[in-house]
């Protein structure tokens, strides 16, 4: 097995939009592929038709699309081990259900929801309020075991509703070797007899499940923390199949935990505290529940993506930024914590911040016009560009940059009121009106020119930085605080600046 090639797949079922702990399971899976030089493979497992929502799947490949981590195969991808819809896989599942029944593995059941309803009832009422279909309880229920073989045949030809249950074994310590969490051991007195196998023709999850397993050849399963009760089930299947020389091994990867409190991240979380917890916005198309999306908040998802690694992982190094190829490279199954990963929202919006910051000025610079041009402001690129490069200290989102940037594109129309109470004077209008005097002869409106025409005029009349440059700043921004005001001017140009200086002249009192 150790040889065999790495093939993992990631098999959500479309019962709703992709949490983000579901990404992070598929990017783990993927990490893992590629680390490996193998393959990631994504498996629609759709066996519950009663949990079917349409446009589910279309946004579980969108959404690994935009993370960049598509997979070389699966159900939209091809690939030679299709179809990779359980529900188009339907044909296949029988046999396998049958040779469990034929091998003395699984059994008939025909008890109707009434009957286990009312079992369970009485159960209750007894003291035990959990019920199971097991070894003991087998025995006084409609099934296989209990029936005689002609009543079981006759009910079968008359087309009687059934499922097929695993049998397990009384009393039997059933042992895996998981990657993340070491040896885990369950008695079977613990477990229940599962449904594999209902008689509309569909397998339950758990059938499907490692039959495709096995016949995609999958060598490592990677998966959420909520399956480590299924898989001793599981490890038990793939022994009464015949195929526990390649089963997969195992890796359960911790829960994603509330920011706060204790407990599992969930939908209602990210509205309730203020973020995301999709990666892409949700429109239920069956009613009016709609989920917030990493993407349209304005994430990159190379940001999205690094910060989903580090929920559960580290590389046991100082280095946080990682591109994808630099996590395929660091990553190890070995060094996924066990404990659950506590969500910090603001850690991802560093992460956002770290990679806006990383963007190239051009790149930054277009993506500012981008979003300006949503606006209806139009600028070049250079501009956009030189604006970007002063701006982006602040800014986590594109947006930021641009609502920061606000004073750029429209004169302002208001100005800050603080400083006006305190640096606008009567000084301060002749410091603005000398100033501009001495721009208006500028030829050169470059950062440095203005700002040496500006050092002159302080050096000149032996003033502080703090008696002009306020005032100057409050009359062609608006604001009280920026960044270099040389660097604002010459982006502005020199027409604007004096423009501005007029009417900061005529506006303010
Ligand atoms: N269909 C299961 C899910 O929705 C897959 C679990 C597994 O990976 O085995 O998560």
């Amino acid at each position: 097995m150790s040889n065999a090639k790495v093939r993992v797949r990631f098999a959500p079922s479309p019962t709703g939009p992709l949490h983000m702990g579901g990404v992070r399971t598929a990017l783990y899976n993927y990490l893992f592929a590629k680390q490996q030089g193998g393959e990631f493979i994504l498996r629609i497992e759709d066996t519950d038709q009663t949990r079917f929502v349409p446009g589910a799947e279309q946004y579980i490949i969108d959404s690994l699309k935009w993370c960049g981590i598509s997979p070389d195969e699966g159900q939209g991808f091809g690939g030679d081990f299709g179809p990779y819809r359980q529900s188009e896989r339907k044909a296949m599942y029988k046999e396998y259900a049958d040779h469990l029944i034929k091998n003395g593995h699984a059994y008939y059941a025909f008890d109707s929801a009434d009957d286990l309803d009312r079992v369970r009832q009485m159960a209750k009422a007894a003291g035990s309020p959990n019920w199971q279909y097991n070894h003991v309880t087998r025995s006084s229920m409609k099934n296989s075991l209990t029936l005689s073989q002609n009543e079981v045949e006759k009910r079968l030809a008359n087309g009687e509703p059934y499922v097929i249950r695993i049998k397990l074994n009384r009393n039997e310590e059933v042992k895996f070797e998981d990657i993340v969490r070491g040896w885990v051991s369950v008695n079977t007195n613990n477990m229940d007899d599962k449904v594999l196998f209902k008689s509309d023709g569909m397998p339950t999850y758990h059938l499907a499940n490692i039959v495709d397993d096995h016949l995609m050849q999958i060598s490592h399963v990677i998966r959420g923390e909520e399956w480590l009760p299924s898989a001793p089930l599981h490890v038990l299947l793939y022994r009464y199949l015949g195929w526990e020389e390649q089963m997969p091994k195992f890796a359960h990867l911790p829960l994603l935990l509330k920011p706060d409190g204790n407990g599992k991240l969930s939908k209602r979380d990210g509205d309730r505290l203020g973020f995301p917890v999709f990666p892409l916005q949700w429109n239920n198309p069956e009613n009016d529940d709609q989920f917030s999306g990493y993407r349209e908040n304005g994430y990159f998802p190379e940001a999205f993506v690094n910060m989903l690694a580090f929920l559960g992982w580290n590389p046991g190094t100082e280095q946080e930024i990682f591109s994808l190829e630099g996590l395929s490279e660091a990553f190890s199954l070995e060094k996924v914590n066990k404990a659950g990963a506590r969500y910090d929202h603001d850690k991802t919006k560093w992460f956002n911040q770290q990679y806006l910051r990383s963007k190239t000025d051009s790149e930054l610079g277009q993506l500012l016009a981008d979003e300006a041009a949503k606006h209806q402001h139009s600028l070049s690129l250079e501009k956009a560009s030189a604006i970007a490069i002063l701006m982006k200290e602040r800014a986590y989102f594109i947006k930021d940059l641009y609502e920061e940037s606000q004073f750029f594109f429209s004169r302002p129309s208001s100005y800050d009121e603080k400083t006006t109470r305190k640096k606008w004077n009567s000084d301060a209008r002749n410091h603005v009106r000398a100033l501009k005097q001495m721009f208006s002869e500028l030829e050169d409106f470059s950062e440095d020119s203005v700002e040496q025409s500006f050092k002159s005029y302080l050096h000149d009349n032996e003033l502080g930085f703090g008696k002009v440059g306020p005032g100057f700043r409050l009359a062609v921004t608006g604001k009280g605080m920026g960044p270099s005001m040389f660097a604002i001017c010459s982006i502005l140009g020199k027409d604007e600046t004096l423009q501005r200086m007029d009417l900061a002249l005529e506006k303010l009192p």
